[in-house]
């Protein structure tokens, strides 16, 4: 018999593993698009606290995690890691298949990792409401969890299309006590102004980030909160790798891939970045490859450019190096909400720029029949986010069943889908089109980027 689960309360991490200090080169810093020049971290306490601005720039390898959040961690964490021995068998690949299952926390998603740590921190600091923008409604959720937690208030602007065709979500966030708005809002100036010119406009992540920014810039007491893409939050995630070194090691077994999809790249660096620090710290007792998957519909890391370009829509963020597919990038409307971001995180970017990390790009009917296919074999029904990584294992174990290779693949089941059903059905029903981003458009948003860096000395 071999083991399923590797699971033992005592592999919950104390620490969480800071990549900075460890990338092949100094990660670019982000620049401000008026002058050109860096952003000065103390800048950025406008809108965080003080202890994420400055884990943000830390050069520390190891950033102790406090008890507290420890403790609130505890309510699902370790999370199991699991052998798909059913999803094997069904493939008749010599492959073995893991995953870590995020799908266990109470909002579904790996997304609480971080949503607790920047709640406590900002309860810490005497802040009383946080701000944030949510899409499909994963990063509200978690966030509504956490600050349920610590006894903050939560204000979320809400993606008016999503908030009227995914209620559900929005519904848990009342649950954890948020206040949910429908964006855009009557709250803020920029809502207001996008309302008078258009009172059906059905709402962007553009423009809830720049209504949740500008609330909590205007507000005491009040601070904004981002559920990917900066280096805090992608540390904060590393909790999943560190459990998964140590389950690995329950297995007695250690994988040659490490793959996850990427939206903005929290998941997918919360389990690879402490993998790289084995291989870099050359602890590791065999080569891995670190995959991450994309949809074709937003194929930042496989068709993007490597260059600063805006973090939000709206360009009121700082530039960030990244690969992109330019600010002005149009999410299709598939159904990986999750997946829809046009830029990557930096520190990902980074190592896809050195060919660290390989990077793949599924369409979504693919996709769909590999979470279908998981689904029957292993049970869990995923996130389609996360389905992304499962077609991605299915194609590396039929190609070690080709080559009868006994290769070892771990991957992140970053959530269930229970809350996506409504996209299951739209697949059952052959509804799902294959979407695949053109090139030309990344050309088209390339060039016009380029042409605003020149003016600020950028290249
Ligand atoms: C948000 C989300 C993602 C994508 O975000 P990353 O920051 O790239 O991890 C992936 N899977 C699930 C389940 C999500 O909720």
């Amino acid at each position: 018999m071999t083991k399923k689960y590797m699971l033992d309360e005592s592999l919950l991490p104390r620490q969480w593993y800071n990549i900075l200090p460890d990338l092949p080169e100094p990660l670019p810093p982000p620049i401000s698009p008026a002058t050109g020049k860096p952003v000065n971290p103390e800048e950025l306490e406008a809108i965080f606290p003080k202890e994420i601005v400055r884990q943000e720039v830390s050069q520390e390898k190891f950033i102790p995690i406090p008890e507290e959040v420890r403790d609130v961690y505890r309510i699902w964490r370790p999370t199991p890691l699991i052998r798909a021995t059913r999803l094997e068998k069904a493939l008749k690949t010599p492959a073995r298949i893991y995953f870590k299952f995020e799908g266990v926390s109470p909002p579904g998603s790996h997304k609480p990792n971080t949503a607790v740590a920047q709640a406590y921190y900002n309860m810490r600091e005497g802040v009383e409401r946080l701000t944030t923008e949510t899409g499909a409604g994963q990063w509200g959720s978690a966030l509504a969890f956490a600050t349920n937690l610590f006894n903050l208030k939560l204000t979320v602007y809400m993606v008016k299309a999503s908030y009227l065709q995914k209620p559900y979500r929005a519904i848990l966030m009342k649950i954890w006590g948020a206040e949910v708005l429908s964006s855009p809002s009557d709250r803020t100036k920029t809502g207001r102004e996008v309302l008078a010119k258009d009172p059906e406009n059905p709402g962007s992540l553009g423009i809830a980030i720049s209504e949740a920014i500008e609330d909590a810039v205007t507000h005491e007491n009040t601070k904004y909160s981002l559920g990917s893409v900066l280096n805090h939050v992608l540390m904060h995630q590393t909790v999943i790798g560190l459990e998964a070194i140590e389950q690995m090691k329950l297995a007695d077994d250690f994988p040659d891939y490490v793959v996850g999809c990427v939206g903005g790249g929290s998941n997918f660096g919360g389990l690879a970045y402490p993998f790289y620090m084995l291989v870099h710290d050359g602890k590791a007792p065999k080569k891995v490859s670190l995959v991450a998957i994309e949809p074709t519909a937003a194929p930042s890391l496989t068709k993007g450019e490597y260059i600063y370009d805006f973090g939000d829509t709206a360009g009121l963020t700082p530039l960030l190096k990244m690969y992109t597919l330019g600010h002005d990038f149009i999410p299709p409307p598939i159904h990986a909400g999750g997946l829809r971001y046009h830029g990557a995180a930096p520190t990902l970017s980074l190592l896809r720029k050195h060919d660290i990390v390989k990077s793949v790009a599924y369409d979504q009917v693919s996709v769909f029949q590999a979470a279908d296919f998981f689904a029957k074999t292993e049970g869990i029904v995923p996130a389609p986010e996360s389905a992304h990584a499962i077609k991605a294992v299915i194609d590396l174990a039929m190609e070690a069943r080709q080559k009868n290779e006994e290769k070892v693949i771990l991957f992140n089941l970053s959530g269930h889908g229970l809350l996506d059903l409504a996209a299951y059905a739209d697949y059952h029903q052959g509804k799902l089109p294959a979407y695949e981003y053109p090139a030309e458009k990344v050309q088209e948003s390339m060039q016009k980027l380029k042409a605003f860096l020149a003016t600020i000395g950028q290249s």
